[in-house]
């Protein structure tokens, strides 16, 4: 089968790879069309469409002028990666400059303006492999730096996989540099080569484009997740990501820490008196507020309306209480700025799972419970119910 390399017909891979190129362009940008915040997949799309052309027009040689089925075909391939790095840089939220996708086929053109160059394939093969070289390259740089910062899986493997094609790229050049004459030697060999350079060209496209539309669909599907998991309004932790990571800190440590529950006093006459607006940004200043005292390993979550839930990793029941009690008096002192008309404060239960166990669920219970209590005697503290007064208590 591989002895017989006239069995490949050039035309009919042409045609194949365009088609191919083309669906897989289109399929870009309707990804594209669905979701236009995933900007890159707009310039990768039109990446993919530029092969096309440049494809077509490699095919043809011979049969149409020099013009267009070297100049104009090698711009319109060197365009093409042009765009995938700039699709690239939008990735990495690297704005592109209007000149990075033409780049390439601007220097390629500056060359084929001298004769000399023109005419000789070796020297038109070493330009071309060295123009892609850079552009791939410098894709396979951008996404491996990028991995530092943003976790996504198919990252790494995405640019590994630039840095093997910017690598071939690379080895074409330098081959018909060393070697020009095994290569450059006789138009049948190289019209014998034609149909295997496009057969790689479609495997390494559909490999890359796999990995571009991976990675897109795994960072539109981080950054729904990250929404699903935070509160609109304070940015804290939502109720189901603090149950679910709560839940795997005490299984992992089931003695460990302080819970809290926070229950802001008296919140509906805030709103009733001074607005809705007021209201939320009492909330804000809570959340602000507790932030400054987390460590990195503390949850805080909105528990929902003006309930919040702080699960404190490195405080048992007395240092979680020294917390509660200091977090308590800081907010009856902030001033929002109505001067002492608001007097906001907040009711704290405190349960330690030391004491009550590591169930979340009982966990919640009992600080709620405690919330209970401060209300009942008084607001504005904090208190801690055992299990022996809350069984008391529902007696
Ligand atoms: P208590 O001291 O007993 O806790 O009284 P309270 O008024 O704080 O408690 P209540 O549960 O009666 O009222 C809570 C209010 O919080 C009712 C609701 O309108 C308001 N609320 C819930 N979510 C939000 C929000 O996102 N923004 C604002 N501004 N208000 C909210
Ligand atoms: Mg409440
Ligand atoms: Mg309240």
């Amino acid at each position: 089968m591989f002895g017989s390399m006239q069995a490949l017909d050039v035309q009919t891979l042409v045609l194949v790879s365009s088609l191919i190129l083309g669906a897989l362009g289109v399929l870009f940008l309707i990804n594209w069309r669905d979701d236009r915040s995933r900007v890159e997949l707009a310039d990768w799309g039109v990446g993919f469409l530029l092969v096309v052309p440049g494809v077509v027009l490699i095919g043809r040689r011979g049969e149409i002028s020099d013009l267009w089925s070297i100049w104009a075909a090698n711009a319109f391939v060197l365009t093409a990666y042009g765009m995938i790095l700039s699709g690239a840089m939008r990735f990495v939220d690297r704005r592109p400059a209007p000149g990075v996708a033409l780049a390439g086929a601007a220097v390629w053109s500056l060359l084929c303006l001298w004769p000399t160059f023109f005419e000789r394939f070796d020297l038109r093969v070493i330009a071309v492999s060295a123009i892609c070289f850079v552009q791939i390259g410098l894709v396979a740089h951008l996404l491996w730096e990028r991995r530092r910062i943003e976790p996504l899986p198919s990252l790494g493997r995405s640019a590994v996989g630039a840095a093997i094609v910017a690598g071939l790229q690379g080895a074409r050049g330098l081959f018909m540099a060393i070697a020009p004459s095994e290569l450059s030697g006789s138009e049948a060999l190289r019209q014998s080569h034609l149909p295997w350079m496009s057969l790689a060209l479609l495997v390494i496209s559909l490999f890359a484009a796999h990995m571009m539309l991976s990675m897109s669909a795994e960072r539109a599907e981080q950054r729904h997740r990250r929404r699903a998991d935070s509160d609109d309004l304070t940015g804290l932790l939502s109720r189901r990501a603090f149950v679910e990571r709560a839940t795997a800190r005490l299984a992992a440590a089931p003695d460990r820490g302080a819970l809290m529950f926070f229950d802001i006093d008296r919140f509906k006459s805030i709103n009733d008196t001074h607005g809705h607006a007021v209201g939320d940004a009492v909330l804000v200043a809570f959340a602000r507020l507790v932030e400054t005292r987390l460590a990195p390993d503390d949850l805080f979550a909105r528990w929902g309306g003006e309930e919040f839930v702080l699960f404190a990793v490195d405080h048992d029941f007395v240092a979680g209480r020294r917390l509660a009690e200091e977090i308590r008096r800081d907010f009856a002192e902030l001033d929002f700025g109505l001067g002492a008309a608001l007097g906001a404060t907040v009711s704290v239960g405190l349960a330690a799972p030391a004491l009550i166990g590591s169930d979340l669920d009982r966990l919640v219970a009992s600080a709620d419970a405690g919330v209970y209590a401060a209300k009942r005697a008084g607001r504005d503290r904090v208190e801690a119910v055992t299990p022996d007064e809350r069984r008391a208590a529902r007696a």
